[in-house]
């Protein structure tokens, strides 16, 4: 048996670290999800999710992962042929590419090197050559997580509005809501996807669609078949309170807690935080003398980032030592990055030591199985920490 003393380190970006505070809300009786307490707390949560996407419009909450959020922004905007432009960030991209495939979409796939955003060149290039606008939607991952790359949504909402285009705009912000700037109205988002294990700090089980007026219309006439996911009962339901299922109640009082810490913080300072994070840690990388994945210094990622092993090197080997000794779980690489990368998750419910506990980790254990490093790494993190 082994033996754990202090607490688990979950450095991988996803699920992460839930709060103590969520933790206790969530241990709350169980209570009737048709009476009028739960009324409340419906409405309570659904106003609070609001600023977080930064919407005035309606957020549907899911009994579901992330995956379920994509397939419900799917389903309930687009017909059975429909095209629908997406762009080869990395592995979460090729899933919901994958999803968009089976559910007999026509997928134009942009190919990319899993080093970069979705390229607005290419957005603009392919939508202004759609003179019969034959693509009815443009999905972006926003933030990649198996890379550690953002793509820069606005310039692909610029695109769109360069060329006059209707189609819709469908966004994953599953590892980057509640972490990275982000604004589902102002950026002309029709819907925003997430997930609650992320930034949001609670445990796997909710998932997230944020829907604009447009995504709305087209749902009443989109023909992919529904009924799970079909948003028009759940609006409806919401409108009294209610949920035309039994929804995940003790997720839901901790996901009010963590709507009230990310208010008590306030949203700026959030993503501030998690950029001068994710600073530190590159320059641990740098200090260390490897590669940040992320080719482009405009995308790189606030709430995770992917470290490059130099070839022959076992990425996995790396994350086994560092589990063994130290107790912290990193990210693996995944799809065609596996056992070249890991993944280092500084977002959610996390500090200036945790980080600083994080990369000592990392040191050691890039250390213990011999990979030739530099040994400045974690002093240059902490001289980012003291001094930015
Ligand atoms: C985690 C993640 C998903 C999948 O979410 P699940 O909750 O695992 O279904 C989708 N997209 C991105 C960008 C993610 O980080």
């Amino acid at each position: 048996m082994t033996v754990r003393t202090g607490r688990h380190f979950l450095q991988i970006p996803g699920p992460t670290n839930v709060p103590d505070r969520v933790l206790r809300a969530m241990a709350a009786p169980t209570l009737d999800h048709r009476g009028p307490e739960f009324a409340e707390l419906t409405r309570r949560v659904l106003d609070g999710l609001k600023p977080v996407f930064d919407t005035t419009s309606p957020v549907v909450v899911y009994p579901s992962s992330g995956t379920g959020a994509w397939e419900a922004a799917l389903v309930n905007t687009l017909s059975p042929g429909d095209r629908v432009l997406c762009f080869e960030t990395g592995h979460f991209a090729s899933l919901w590419r994958d999803m968009a495939e089976t559910l007999g979409l026509d997928v134009e796939f942009v190919p990319g090197d899993w080093r970069h955003g979705a390229s607005p060149e290419a957005a603009a290039d392919l939508l202004t050559a759609d003179i019969a606008h034959r693509f009815k939607a443009v999905c972006v991952v926003h933030n990649e997580t198996s890379t550690g790359v953002t793509s820069r949504v606005p310039e692909i909402r610029a695109a769109l509005d360069a060329a006059g285009h209707p189609a819709l705009l469908l966004v994953d912000t599953v590892s980057s809501l509640a972490s990275i700037e982000y604004h589902h109205e102002a950026w002309g988002v029709d819907v925003t996807v997430t997930g609650s294990q992320k930034g949001l700090m609670l445990p796997p089980g909710l998932g997230f669609n944020a829907v604009s007026p447009k995504a709305i219309e087209a749902s009443r006439t989109a023909r992919l078949p529904k009924a799970y996911w079909d948003w028009a009962p759940i609006l409806d339901a919401n409108a009294a309170g209610f949920f035309p299922y039994t929804p995940a109640t003790n997720l839901l009082y901790g996901l009010e807690e963590a709507l009230r810490m990310l208010a008590e913080e306030g949203l700026a300072q959030v993503w501030a935080r998690h950029d001068r994070h994710a600073a530190a840690t590159r320059a641990a990388v740098r200090g260390w003398g490897l590669e940040v994945l992320c080719a482009d210094d405009r995308e790189h990622s606030g709430s995770l980032t992917a470290v490059l092993l130099p070839d022959g090197q076992d990425a996995d080997a790396v994350r086994k030592i560092v589990l063994e000794r130290f107790d912290m779980s990193l990210g693996t690489g995944l799809g065609r990055l596996s056992g070249k990368v890991f993944r280092i998750g500084h977002l959610g419910h996390f500090n200036d030591l945790t980080l600083a506990g994080t990369l000592a980790g990392v040191q050691m254990g890039l250390e213990l199985a011999g990979i030739p490093v530099g040994p400045d790494g974690l002093a240059a993190a902490l001289d980012h920490l003291r001094t930015a």
